[in-house]
């Protein structure tokens, strides 16, 4: 596999640490938990998008782009990094906002990411829970361009053949990471959503005979949804990579989508448990909308002993806390002392 023939320029920290969670494992009783910080990927409070735009903006710059659009949630963790990303580019950059919880708090829907979306000097527009998102770019995208202007279109989550390359490089770094460290992953496991993170990461280390299994845990679509998303996503990365047709079957692609709750975005008592547990033990913030649901699911499937005690499981943090100022009540905070 030769990443190094597509273009990239490098936006984040990197290689982001690869840590023992001593704390969360005894707490827990269950296998050795490790993390992949990629909440440090350091562009504005980092996350997992930051890979994915080191190759999307350097096509986005091949193709002699001055604005990029693109599209997420309210409290969408992707447009912040875009347009943190496209600040330090010196390009333009305007997102499409859905508003997928019809929440009305006017935290949810002006503070988080949001405050950062506008401090990076991104304009934003809304749209409707439902909207057909990447119809919408498309006219916003035609609009500009009959203006005179080149805009690209990233779609959600950067998730394509091209942003996926990024969880393809982080599969090599995590492998090279732990041979240095003589650690065994038996498992990897992260939140899943728009899949390109989780297709990236099944085409490189399929590709690269890892045989590491990685888990899924979904925040959005029913199992099948996601499973098939995500397999058609690392299929066509595959391809783009120039592997073998047939490298990755349907049998590397695995998704538990039992943690989602009552929706994208809606908080759940597992999720509000998650980030409470790993805030206190390891000292790390989690996110209401995907890390704070992965973990949740982490952590359920460790009590049901899904895991071996001496298996080494790794979770990837793909960041987002910044999320948690979109939901300041979903917490039930301790009153203070008078
Ligand atoms: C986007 C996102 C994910 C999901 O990654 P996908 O590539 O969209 O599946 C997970 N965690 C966080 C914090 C995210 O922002």
């Amino acid at each position: 596999m030769n990443l190094a023939r597509f273009p990239r320029i490098r936006l984040g920290h990197g290689p982001t640490p690869l840590e023992p969670m001593e704390r969360l494992s005894a707490t827990l009783g269950g296998p050795k938990l490790w993390i992949k910080r990629d909440d440090c990927t350091g562009l504005s409070t980092g996350g997992n998008k930051t890979r994915k735009l080191e190759y999307l903006l350097a096509d986005a710059r091949a193709q002699g782009a001055d604005l990029v659009i693109t599209q997420g949630a309210t409290q969408s963790n992707h447009a912040r990094q875009t347009a943190a990303a496209c600040a330090k580019l010196d390009l333009a950059c305007h997102i499409l906002l859905e508003d997928r919880t019809g929440y009305r708090d006017p935290a949810y829907t002006h503070s988080g990411n949001v405050l950062l979306d506008k401090l990076h000097g991104a304009s934003i527009e809304r749209r409707p829970g439902g909207a057909d998102m990447q119809a919408e770019m498309e006219v916003v995208a035609a609009r500009r361009r009959a203006e005179g202007r080149k805009p690209y279109v990233i779609p959600g989550g950067g998730s394509n053949p091209v942003g996926a390359l990024g969880y393809v490089r982080a599969a090599q770094e995590i492998l090279s990471q732990a041979a240095e460290m003589d650690l065994r992953i038996d498992h990897l496991v992260h939140a899943t959503g728009s899949a390109g993170t989780q297709a990236g990461l099944v085409a490189g280390l399929v590709g690269l005979s890892s045989g590491i299994p990685v888990l899924g845990i979904g925040v959005r679509a029913p199992r099948d949804r996601q499973e098939a998303n995500v397999l058609a996503l690392a299929q066509r990365t595959a391809a783009y990579l120039g592997l073998p047709e047939g490298t990755v079957r349907a049998e590397h692609v695995r998704a538990n989508c039992d943690y989602v709750g009552q929706g994208y975005g809606i908080p759940t008592q597992g999720m509000v448990e998650a980030i409470r547990l790993v805030a206190q033990t390891e000292g790390l913030l989690l996110d209401p909308v995907y890390s704070g649901k992965g973990m949740a699911g982490l952590i359920d499937l460790v009590r049901k002993g899904h895991f071996r005690p001496d298996e080494n499981v790794v979770f990837l943090h793909t960041g987002g806390a910044v999320g948690l100022f979109g939901y300041p009540d979903a917490f039930d905070l301790p009153a203070e002392a008078a």
